[in-house]
């Protein structure tokens, strides 16, 4: 029996207007998992006015009320991860252990978000008048629109979501279209904890029938959009025209840079998980390694022999450490990089095509992939490839590798390893990403601290910590005039001297 889900919107579950489904398919073994909404214009209309006239209520509500209803929705989040995580392998493909992660960060977000609805600090300041009281107070932006990629199904839709209702906006949320059972989950969690109608809309369906009017919408305040460049400049253009705050985490070229100092073992572990985590598939995964020519030799023997035993599978199986990527199209994209590769002259040293044999046969798997001898300015090194692919660059000193590392159009995520405390700091000083490990590999992300990137990675927000309060709120700055007369700034300043 196939479950058919629907759109949660004003506080009611719905098909889509127009009756259309949209089926989701197990990356890899093909299984038909639900049937989820097709959803348009018109189902979009209906979920922003219900957000929008959610609004004067859930606003009003005291900061530590919406906490409550967010603390709740923590416990469900911690009482259901298993069973969520077992749902997110299927329609997603990353292995267990990682989709038990990917609730685990919504669980974190979601007590860490509660607490804010008794802090939200604003600020006060002194008066350059006296009997003048200043102060700074945050309030919310308004309707946020929410739009999520299918990496994290339910990461990056609670980084986004919960943060904004602390703040006391109203969400209409669109999900990727590859994983709707992790955001039905999260609405369902958000239900379950008392949210009110209309606050969290949910809509189901394509980023051309169900985003775009989304990003149109003229009561839409606020896009908050999680993906690929491509997108994302394109939603920047509109959100320009129609004068909307917008929160753009679009892509990354991550690179994890070696020292010949480094401790190998340590370096490796964190390159394998930072590389082919996810099936790489991560805006933080590791697709450059970039290597002090001492340890070059040692490091690319080693990184091979790894990487080749390395068991791909499905999701749920104890023995897989690689899952499927996500689909079809993602498979032939990270395929055609190999013929990039080839051309440009760089060695394919082992993985480089698609499996399809035996239980492999109705997935998505690319066999994961080491690149060697690459050069930082082919395209290989220089584009988002978003599959288990590794490239290789090699360099003389850490201020090659510092000048390799930032010469990406995007700048989200590096790791340095070396054991030399000057060189690590260098390093620090140098990088010029959103984020930046030392002696761990390039993912790692915790929910109190700001996450994002620099460069074509994103618009200068960031995501989660303090960050995100300021993301999905506006400042008021307050004067109150107890002086009980004209006092004018700027202008009766001397006045106001002893
Ligand atoms: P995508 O850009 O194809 O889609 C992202 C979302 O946008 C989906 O919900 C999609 O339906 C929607 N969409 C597509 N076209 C739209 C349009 N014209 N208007 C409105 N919405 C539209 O990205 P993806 O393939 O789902 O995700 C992979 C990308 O996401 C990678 O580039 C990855 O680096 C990036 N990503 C970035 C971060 C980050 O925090 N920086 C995190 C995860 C993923």
């Amino acid at each position: 029996m196939v479950t058919t889900y629907q759109n949660w919107i004003g506080g009611r579950w719905a098909p889509a207007r127009s009756g259309g489904t949209r089926e989701n398919i197990d990356p890899a073994s093909g299984e038909l998992l639900g049937i989820f909404p097709r959803s348009g214009a018109e189902d979009v209309n209906d979920a922003v006015n219900a957000a929008q006239q959610a609004l004067a209520a859930w606003r009003a509500m005291p900061g530590p009320r919406r906490g409550e209803i967010l603390f709740r929705a923590g416990e469900v989040l911690v009482r259901r991860k298993e069973e969520f995580a077992r749902e997110m392998t299927p329609e997603m493909g990353k292995v267990l252990k990682e989709t038990r992660g990917d609730v685990q960060e919504a669980i974190d977000m979601t007590y860490y978000m509660a607490g804010e609805g008794r802090r939200c600090f604003g600020q006060t300041t002194p008066s350059e008048l006296p009997d003048k009281f200043a102060m700074c107070v945050r309030q919310p932006v308004g309707v946020v629109a929410a739009i999520t990629p299918w990496n994290f199904p339910m990461a990056i839709p609670a980084w986004k979501i919960i943060p904004a209702l602390i703040c006391g906006n109203t969400i209409v949320f669109k999900p990727a279209s590859d994983t709707p059972k992790s955001a039905w989950n999260l609405a369902k969690t958000l239900e379950e904890a008392g949210l009110p109608p209309g606050v969290l809309n949910v809509v189901f369906g394509s980023g051309g029938e169900a985003g775009t009017p989304l990003v149109e919408h003229p009561v839409v305040d606020l896009v908050s959009f999680t993906g690929s460049n491509e997108v994302g400049r394109g939603i920047a253009l509109k959100a320009a025209q129609l004068g909307k705050r917008l929160h753009l985490e679009m892509g990354g070229k991550n690179a994890i840079i070696i020292m010949d100092d480094a401790d190998l073992n340590l370096a490796l572990d964190g390159v394998i998980w930072s590389a082919f985590g996810t099936s790489g598939q991560r805006c933080t995964a590791a697709s450059r390694l970039i290597v002090q020519r001492g340890i070059l030799d040692e490091l690319t023997k080693r990184l091979i022999a790894r990487t080749e035993a390395l068991r791909l599978g499905h999701g749920l199986d104890e023995g897989t450490d690689v899952g499927p990527v996500v689909n079809h199209e993602q498979l032939v994209k990270i395929d055609g990089y190999m013929e990039v590769a080839r051309k440009e002259g760089a060695t394919i040293a082992c993985g480089g095509s698609i499996a399809n044999v035996g239980a492999l046969a109705k997935g998505f798997f690319f066999r994961p992939t080491v690149l060697t001898d690459v050069k930082r300015n082919m395209r290989v090194a220089q584009e988002e490839i978003f599959g288990p692919v590794i490239a290789v660059i090699a360099v003389d000193s850490l201020e090659e590798a510092i000048a390799v590392n930032n010469d990406v159009p995007f700048g989200l995520s590096t790791s340095i390893y070396t054991r030399d405390v000057n060189q690590a700091f260098r390093g620090i000083e140098g990088i010029t990403t959103g984020l930046l490990y030392v002696n761990a590999g390039t993912i790692g992300a915790e929910v109190h601290l700001p996450f994002g990137g620099t460069r074509g990675t994103g618009n200068g927000h960031r995501e989660a910590g303090q960050a995100a309060l300021d993301t999905y709120t506006e400042w008021k700055t307050v004067f109150v005039d107890y002086s009980g007369k004209l006092q004018r700034a700027q202008i009766d300043v001397e006045a106001a001297k002893p």
